[in-house]
Order: C-alpha cells, then sequence, then structure tokens
C-alpha cells in the first residue's frame, strides 16, 4: 500500500507547482492527510471556512489526480480539527474497501437530502414543466404519471426534485415508504443479495415501497442481470399502482444497451426534460442560496456571478461558495469587482484560456465515466474506444496539435490513428443525434 507521506507529497508537489504560494499556503499547507485506507482519502483541515474551499476546489482535482494516477476511482473526504473521523479505525479495519457508487460517494442507503426540497427548488422556464410533474406525482402518487422520468444535463436539479417528490409525500403522509437509491446502488445491492442469497429480502425491500425513486439510471446501461431484475421491480410496484420516479441524462431510448421492453415502459408515463436555466432563474437561485447561507451580496454581483456561469447550477453554486470564500479570507465584503477576482484567480487569467489536450482528455473521460489512462490506453472495448475517438477528435478541432503531437499525448499513438478517430466521430456526427449532443455538452463545458 502507498504510504500516506509519499502521497501527500505527491500531491504537495502538484499544487505548489500549479498554485501561488499564497493560496498554497492558506490551503495546503495547512492541510494534514489523516488516512488513506482502501479507495479513500481522509484529509484534516483547520476550520469550516477551509472545508468549504476544499469541497468546491480543492477536492475534484485531488481526486482526479488520485484516481488517474492510481488507477482507481479514488474518493477524497475532508474532516475540520472539531469534527469526527469519518473513517476511525475502531470502526474501519484498514483493508475494508469501501464500495463507491459511480458518482463516486461512498454507497450507502441514501437517505433524502433535507436541502433538497420544494420550497428550496426554484422555478424557471428550464425546468418549470418537471417542477409540475413532480409536485404532481408528489400529491398523487401512482395516478397521474407513472413512472415520472426526468432527463437533462448534469447539475440542473433532478436529484433535487426526486428528493423533494419524497419529501413532499412524507410530509402529507408521514407513513409512507419511501425509497430513494442511484442505480448504481440498485445493482450493488441486487448484485450482493445474490451472492449473500438475499434474494427476498432485496425483494421486499425494493417492492414494499409507495415511492420507487431511482435516480441516474443511464448507469443501467450494459448491466443485463440487474435490467432484468428492475424490470421485475418495476412491474410489481407499477401493478400495484406504487409511484415509480426515474431520472437519466438522456431519453429512455437513447440509453445503451437499455433493453427494449424497460425503454418502453419508462415510456408509459411522462418523460420531462429539464433544460439549462436562463439568466433570472439563475439569479434567483443564486438570491436564495445567498440568502439560505446568509452571504450578503449586491444584486449586481449576483448577476455577474449568474453571467459567469450559464450551464449548470451546481458550478453557480460553486461560484458563489468560492466568491465567499474569497471575500472571508481578504477580509473585504462582496462586490463585483470581488467576484470577478475571485472567479478569475480559480479559472485562471481568460487570455490563459487556451485548451489543452489533457483538459481535453479530462473533461471527455469525466463525462464518460471512464479514466485518463483508459483514454491514452490500448483497450479496445467499446466503452472506451468512443470516448477515446471523441477526445482525439475534439483535440483536433479544439487545439493547434500537430496530429503526431496528439497521438504521441494519447499513449503514443500514430497520427493515423488519431485521422480515424477523427473521421469516424465526424461521420458519425451527421446521425447520431445524442452524439452531437455530448458533443455540445463536452465543448460548451470546456469553454466555460
Ligand atoms: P442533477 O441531479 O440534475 O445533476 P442536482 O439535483 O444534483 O442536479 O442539482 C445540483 C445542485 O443545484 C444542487 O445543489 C441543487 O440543489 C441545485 N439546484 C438545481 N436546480 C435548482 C433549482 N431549480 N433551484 C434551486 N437549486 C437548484
Ligand atoms: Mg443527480
Amino acid at each position: 500500500m502507498l504510504d500516506l507521506e509519499t502521497l501527500w507529497q505527491f500531491i504537495r508537489d502538484k499544487f505548489e507547482q500549479d498554485f501561488s504560494p499564497i493560496t498554497f499556503k492558506t490551503w495546503i499547507d495547512t492541510a494534514k492527510p489523516l488516512h488513506f485506507t482502501g479507495n479513500i482519502f481522509v484529509v484534516e483541515v483547520a476550520s469550516d471556512l477551509h472545508k468549504d474551499y476544499w469541497e468546491q476546489s480543492i477536492i475534484p482535482q485531488v481526486t482526479s489526480l488520485l484516481s488517474d494516477t492510481l488507477g482507481k476511482k479514488i474518493k477524497v473526504l475532508v474532516k475540520t480539527v472539531d469534527e469526527e473521523d469519518p473513517l476511525a479505525p475502531q470502526e474501519k479495519p484498514h483493508s475494508t474497501e469501501v464500495s463507491l457508487d459511480l458518482m463516486g460517494n461512498p454507497k450507502k442507503s441514501t437517505p433524502l437530502n433535507d436541502k433538497y426540497t420544494f420550497k428550496s427548488f426554484i422555478v424557471g422556464k428550464g425546468n418549470q414543466l418537471a417542477h409540475a410533474a413532480a409536485l404532481a406525482v408528489a400529491e398523487e402518487p401512482g395516478l397521474m404519471y407513472n413512472p415520472l422520468f426526468f432527463y437533462g444535463g448534469v447539475g440542473l436539479g433532478k436529484t433535487h426534485l426526486m428528493h423533494a417528490i419524497g419529501h413532499q409525500m412524507l410530509e402529507n403522509n408521514p407513513n409512507a415508504r419511501v425509497k430513494y437509491v442511484t442505480s448504481e446502488s440498485f445493482a450493488n445491492d441486487f448484485i450482493n443479495s445474490i451472492k449473500s442469497k438475499h434474494q427476498e429480502e432485496f425483494r421486499q425491500e425494493y417492492r414494499n415501497v409507495d415511492l420507487l425513486l431511482v435516480d441516474d439510471i443511464q448507469f443501467f446501461s450494459d448491466k443485463v442481470g440487474t435490467q432484468e431484475e428492475f424490470f421485475h421491480t418495476f412491474n410489481a410496484l407499477y401493478d400495484d399502482k406504487k409511484q415509480i420516479v426515474l431520472s437519466s441524462d438522456r431519453l429512455p431510448n437513447e440509453i445503451p444497451k437499455l433493453q427494449q421492453r424497460l425503454v418502453s415502459r419508462f415510456k408509459w408515463g411522462l418523460s420531462v426534460d429539464i433544460t439549462p436555466p436562463d439568466l433570472e432563474t439563475r439569479i434567483a437561485i443564486l438570491r436564495t442560496k445567498a440568502e439560505a447561507e446568509h452571504i450578503i451580496v449586491p444584486d449586481d454581483t449576483l448577476s455577474y456571478i449568474a453571467g459567469q456561469i450559464d450551464s449548470n447550477i451546481r458550478e453557480l453554486e460553486g461560484a458563489l461558495m468560492r466568491v465567499q470564500a474569497y471575500a472571508k479570507l481578504t477580509q473585504q465584503p462582496i462586490t463585483t469587482s470581488l467576484a470577478a477576482e475571485a472567479l478569475q484567480s480559480l479559472n485562471g487569467a481568460p487570455q490563459a484560456k487556451e485548451l489543452s489536450i489533457a483538459m481535453i482528455q479530462d473533461k471527455v473521460a469525466k463525462f464518460y465515466h471512464v479514466s485518463v489512462a483508459d483514454l491514452k490506453g490500448k483497450k479496445r472495448v467499446k466503452n472506451i474506444v468512443l470516448p477515446r475517438q471523441i477526445a482525439m477528435y475534439l483535440s483536433r478541432e479544439l487545439t493547434d496539435a500537430s496530429l503526431p503531437k496528439i497521438g504521441h499525448e494519447f499513449g503514443g499513438k500514430d497520427h493515423t490513428t488519431v485521422i480515424h478517430a477523427h473521421e469516424k466521430i465526424a461521420d458519425a456526427l451527421q446521425s447520431d443525434e445524442t452524439l452531437k449532443k455530448d458533443l455540445a455538452t463536452l465543448k460548451a463545458d470546456l469553454h466555460s
């Protein structure tokens, strides 16, 4: 096992290169590594403010650095000096690998998040249908739209709405049985139930509910056994007139390798998409968030921040938290120019926004849930080949790098491989609507 000090030194070196000395001193020098157990890395930081900043800005970077370097998914947790150690040794023996879901969260039965309610959900053009359908389903479960299927890009409020339905139903009927899971947890529970011969308990757990919420159903793609089981779960609940709510980043028929009979069932109810919020909605979301967190932000500054980030509400919230952290750190009130400074110091100066092949690889890998190492590697399986070709395509389209240089950056491949990849994707774009959408999202993300 990699020793903690070596690992920490590796991380420090990396940030020492990337950060200004003051930033490094403030956020990295004050932190202390606690454990690296299985695939969880725990860091102790000095205060709540440090924790906020780590969560917003540093964890994502450390996570991908470690995951890429070690070739497995690593979860990074921070705690403040005052908080309990999430991996206190007496509870978690060193050898245990904590299983993670595909979104990188430790797998456990996920209770509803108190913050995700209808009350805290801002309705705007992009989400008003989804919101209305969610409310209808919460009030009349099993009657109106079954299943209710949300689809749309990352960070647009799908998970928030699902939790809100759960909360609302419990408020209307405290005895209601509500179960929220990610598709990954469902799959893991199912597989574990087979291994431990507890299939009956599994069925009881998933079929004796009034509301089943399954999030990010696109991860059912390829999981044949799980799809089979979910088919039966779905039928049992549906026949019982119990409400089913699903979410995905795309429409059912666009999920690769989803059984046709599931696709058709998912279309029985109502599918609603959530699209990115307009400026007005983004400002309203920021205002509510600022109020909830007791952050004082002038109106023009809210508009400024909302103007900076236009596609992802999670990032929008992250930007606000960055501005707040920056204001606290420099002991200044929040103003538009301070916000500009705070967001710039983190994004890098605007003129330095030249895209690198590494950035493209990083985004593409995250988007398709593969590792950068896979993109650079030689595996020929389909779910890696496509992202690899897309990353090559984008490297050719969006950077000035020569073909041999691109090949080199992809683990030393020949330039003809790059040409082939580029042609493949350019061809596919003629007819493949999903691919078109994916590429538009990726490009927007790369340019944001
Ligand atoms: P998704 O599941 O679509 O990726 P989430 O539901 O996780 O997105 O939303 C990302 C973040 O944005 C969450 O913190 C959520 O509370 C917030 N958010 C999304 N939509 C809204 C909204 N309409 N009003 C307020 N907050 C929102
Ligand atoms: Mg979600």
